[in-house]
Parts: structure tokens; C-alpha cells; sequence
């Protein structure tokens, strides 16, 4: 079994799509990436940091799906960072109306002795500094560190971000995002760019337009499911990144061929986070609606064409 360290946000959401709103929920990026890789054969931990706010059901969904929450910090008399924003119509695109760092702003991340070996550390969302501080306490160096951010941190924290950026192996990242990291607006150029920076794989999300995988001087694209329904996408991202390093862990192999497996796993996983506010869907998901969705990912792009 793999093990992989999972930072990033465990929060408290506010959410308002045009099907509805929704008052303070479980959210934040570790929990998404957590639940999406408690679907996959690995020994997960998650590093971060709540306030005594926080509920012990909330707590109960990590340790119910062996999730190890021995690194994540519980502050006496601290609150939860909280974080509330609002789709447009399109759902493509929306406002953060609110970000509240709270106990994450004096977070020191420690990472658990038993995970300081792992071979896969997931660097989601949350303070580029706390990611770093992650990187610095693994006993040797990692097979493969993925990183994901948002366009809050490159307003906030560039220089912090920067520096991190240059000793991760994976950057994903979404569309809008990786345009304003790089000032480009030709994808293909703004994943060469960040190549620069340091990363050799880079993947950029594009929402209901899939997701790009580039390696080199070649590139992979996952559609993503076209759905009936799309609720919330809240989440999406970071369970795309769960089931992303999820595989990778359980499979032990890293190789640009199996992460195009990868790509369509975190797929797979963020259609259905997709469906239902928050983590809504993921924390009653089936290893069985798991499996048949995935074949319906092989027949979406699965074609025979006679090359000359
Ligand atoms: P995504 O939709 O994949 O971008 O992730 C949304 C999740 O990210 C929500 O559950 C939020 O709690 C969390 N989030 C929002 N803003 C930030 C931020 N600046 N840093 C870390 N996590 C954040």
C-alpha cells in the first residue's frame, strides 16, 4: 500500500450556485483530495489545521475512511478557516465573496513520523509556506510531489509560491489560473512556461472541458463526462487531484503513461463531486459507481480509425 501525505484546507464553505446555497459546510481542498484518495489502496495522511469549532462528525468522515488525522491540528479556542463564494450562471467561473485564513494563518504543518517516508505528498491548496514547510520534513526525497494552488496564493504569496513551485515534480492548476502564473494565453505556451519554473508534468483543468496533461513536448487530454447534471462544482479540482495521486500511490509507478491513467482516475472522481453540494456526493460514493463510470470514460474517447 502507498502512502501519501495530503496538505491543504480543511474548512468550512459557503456556497451559492444558481441551484441553491448553502450554509457553513465541510469543504477545503485536503478534505476533497482525502475523500477522493480513500478510494484507491493507500495509507493517506492528512496535514492541516482546524479551530475547536470544527465538529467531531466532521472529523469522524476522515478516521471512518482510514485517514490518518494525526497531523491535523485542532487550535483550543481557534476557528475554522472559512471560505464562501458564488458561481456564475455558467458555472464555470465564480467569485470568492469571502476568505477567512483564521487558525490557518499561524499554521506550523508537522508532518507524522510514520508518513515522512511517503513516496507521493499531495500539496494542495492552502499558504505556499505550509507547502514548503511539508517538503522540508520528509525523511528522503519523494518519488513524486504534486502541487496544486489558486489564484488567491499568486495575489497573496507569489514569492512563497515561486519557491515552491521549482521543487515540485507535478503542477495542476486550472486554465484561468495558469494564464495569470504565466502571462500567457496559449495553454501549450503557459505549460512551457511552467516547465521553466521547474515542474516536469503540468496539468491544466479546464472545468467541463477536461483536463490537459503536458510532458515535454507532448501533451494528453482527458474529456471530462459530460453530466446531466451539474450541481456544485466546488471540490472539483482538488478531488480531481485526490483521485490523480490516489492512483499514483497505489500504483507505485510514475511514468507519464500510467499518470494518463491518472488524469482520467482524478476525472472520474471529480465527476461526481460535481453532482451535489460540497462533498455531498463523495462521502456516500460506491467502489461500484466508481468502476462503471470509468467505463463509461474508456467508451467516451475510445475510437478505431484507419491510419494511412
Ligand atoms: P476548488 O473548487 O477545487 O478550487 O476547491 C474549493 C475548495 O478550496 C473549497 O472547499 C475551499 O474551502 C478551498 N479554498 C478556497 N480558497 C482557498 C484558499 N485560498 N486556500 C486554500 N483553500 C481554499
Amino acid at each position: 500500500m502507498g502512502k501519501l501525505v495530503i496538505v491543504g484546507t480543511v474548512a468550512f464553505d459557503a456556497i451559492e450556485t444558481p441551484f441553491g446555497k448553502t450554509d457553513k459546510i465541510l469543504g477545503g481542498a485536503a478534505t476533497f483530495i482525502g475523500l477522493a484518495a480513500s478510494h484507491f489502496n493507500v495509507d493517506a495522511a492528512v496535514v492541516s489545521v482546524v479551530g475547536d469549532d470544527f465538529p467531531k462528525e466532521y472529523l469522524d468522515i476522515f478516521t471512518d475512511r482510514d485517514i490518518d488525522v494525526s497531523a491535523l491540528e485542532v487550535v483550543p479556542g481557534g476557528k475554522t478557516f472559512f471560505w464562501k463564494g458564488k458561481y456564475h450562471n455558467d458555472l464555470n467561473s465564480r467569485d470568492t465573496l469571502v476568505t477567512e485564513l483564521n487558525v490557518l494563518a499561524d499554521f506550523s504543518p508537522v508532518v507524522p513520523e510514520g508518513h515522512r517516508d511517503a513516496e507521493v505528498v499531495m500539496l494542495g491548496n492552502l499558504h505556499p509556506s505550509v507547502q514548503m514547510g511539508v517538503i522540508q520534513q520528509m525523511a528522503k526525497k519523494p518519488k513524486l510531489v504534486v502541487l496544486d494552488t489558486m489564484n488567491f496564493w499568486m495575489d497573496n504569496a507569489l514569492e512563497p509560491l515561486m519557491e515552491v513551485i521549482k521543487k515540485v515534480d507535478v503542477l495542476t492548476i486550472n486554465d484561468e489560473e495558469a494564464r495569470q502564473l504565466t502571462n500567457e494565453y496559449s495553454l501549450v505556451t503557459a505549460a512551457q512556461r511552467i516547465f521553466e519554473m521547474g515542474p516536469k508534468y503540468v496539468v491544466i483543468k479546464k472545468g467541463e472541458h477536461g483536463a490537459l496533461l503536458f510532458f515535454k513536448d507532448e501533451v494528453f487530454f482527458a474529456p471530462a463526462l459530460p453530466l446531466k447534471e451539474v450541481f456544485d462544482p466546488t471540490g472539483a479540482g482538488d478531488t480531481f487531484a485526490g483521485g490523480f495521486t490516489g492512483y499514483l500511490a497505489s500504483t507505485g509507478n510514475h511514468s507519464f503513461e500510467n499518470m494518463k491513467n491518472a488524469v482520467i482516475h482524478g476525472s472520474n472522481m471529480a465527476s461526481f463531486c460535481v453532482e451535489r453540494f460540497g462533498t455531498e456526493r463523495l462521502l456516500e460514493l460506491k467502489r461500484e459507481e466508481v468502476s462503471r463510470r470509468l467505463h463509461q470514460f474508456k467508451a467516451l474517447t475510445q475510437f478505431d480509425i484507419e491510419l494511412k
